[in-house]
């Protein structure tokens, strides 16, 4: 690599790192942070701290009102550096590998017996969320976030429909006079109107572009980084699961990323994991995609190929190259390319694979020029996960 590459991909890892790391859990690792209002407090570790001087704040910078200047402040890979004399690089990957990209998903509550809805559901689904979509805008925060990510064009966002989730609290829908009544996502047990968290807004859509769902990448985590629109949870349980409000509960199905909607004849189909990250990679590599909510959700994959008029001649799976593996994704990843060989015996099977030290998601391989290569695979293979 030239010394100009060598920066250039070093610059791309710290974007990255900066928009997928979550600087409030960062600082917790080492300091004690009592919230008061929307920043965080604590003890200073970088000097002989008794007032608590150190303040982390909600858009991602610290501040040590104790550290001499020049040194008392930054973005969460200005802290790292700091606290662990770590260098820019070495500060990014460990940013990359506990934070994602991908994050965590809050995982939807599904079964094999959902019964797919009628066709006439699906359409009034897909009305009810081009009303709501009409009057939501994207916010400044989120084409940042977004171009960071290497979206650069103005278009990608109308092209893929992605929106921002607006920060009022309840009932903007009804306010609008868009009728919520049984579309799944708009809590049914309290009026009909939305109760849910600001995000950015991710489209889930049918191959024949028909959006009949929809995900919030939280602005301000403090759980889970997404949440579902369509399943949107009320409370938590006692052991922090999230608890979905009675008759709420949506149909779950995998996000066909192509803005075209329908191709006649795919010969190749990317399947990954999260519908963010399936638009990502649809951009960067000009294939369409498909996001599953979550790699024990691949099923929902097989019914995005049941619903193409012609399924395609390969596919190819692009799970993260996490490292370790547990045994159990393995037996999840196996089973995945097991069902698809049974139920489509034409389709030529293919695994992605990528150094996972270098990158975690095929978004950020493909986003900080990771070299990457296909493996086909056959019935047994073990392949596809970072070993
Ligand atoms: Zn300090």
């Amino acid at each position: 690599m030239t010394p100009k590459a060598r920066q250039a991909r070093a610059r791309a890892l710290a974007q990255a790192a900066k928009a997928s790391g979550d600087l409030i859990r960062e600082v917790s690792q080492t300091v004690r942070l009592k919230r008061i209002g929307r920043a965080y407090n604590g003890l200073c570790p970088l000097h002989p701290d008794k007032n608590p001087s150190l303040w982390v704040y909600p858009d991602g910078h610290w501040h040590c009102y104790g550290c001499p200047p020049g040194h008392n402040h930054g973005s969460i890979l200005d802290w790292r550096m700091a606290v662990y004399h770590e260098t820019l690089t070495e500060a990014a990957q460990a940013i990359l590998h506990h934070y994602g990209p991908p994050p965590e998903y809050v995982r939807p509550v599904v079964t094999d017996e959902d019964p797919d809805p009628d066709d006439a559901a699906l359409t009034r689904w897909h009305t009810t969320y081009q009303a709501a979509w009409a009057h939501l805008t994207v916010a400044e925060a989120d084409q940042t976030a977004l171009r960071q990510r290497g979206l650069t064009e103005p278009s990608l966002w109308a092209l893929h429909g992605l929106k921002t989730m607006p920060s009022l609290r309840t009932g903007w829908a009804a306010r609008l006079g868009l009728s919520m009544a049984h579309i799944p996502g708009f809590s049914t047990s309290q009026d009909g109107t939305w109760h849910g968290p600001a995000g950015l807004l991710i489209p889930i859509r049918l191959p024949d572009g028909r959006q009949i769902g929809a995900q919030i990448r939280v602005h301000h985590a403090t759980t889970g980084k997404y949440v579902w629109w369509s399943t949107p949870p009320d409370a938590q349980t006692e052991t922090g699961q999230p608890r979905y409000p009675e008759g709420a509960k949506a149909w779950i199905m995998a996000h066909w990323a192509w803005p075209g909607g329908m191709i006649d004849s795919a010969e190749e189909v990317i399947i990954t994991e999260g519908p963010l990250k399936a638009i990502l990679i649809a951009e960067f590599t000009g294939m369409p995609t498909i996001g599953v909510p979550g790699v024990n959700l691949w099923a929902t994959a097989l019914k995005v190929l049941h619903r193409l008029d012609q399924p395609p001649q390969r596919v190819l799976w692009a799970w993260d190259q996490d490292q370790p593996v547990k045994p159990a994704v393995h037996q999840t990843l196996q089973a995945g390319q097991d069902a698809l060989r049974q139920a489509f015996p034409a389709i030529q099977q293919a695994v992605i694979t990528w150094d996972g030290h270098q990158a975690k998601g095929f978004d950020d391989a493909l986003l900080c020029q990771v070299p990457w290569q296909v493996q086909p695979i056959q019935k047994g293979d073990a392949h596809g996960v970072f070993e």
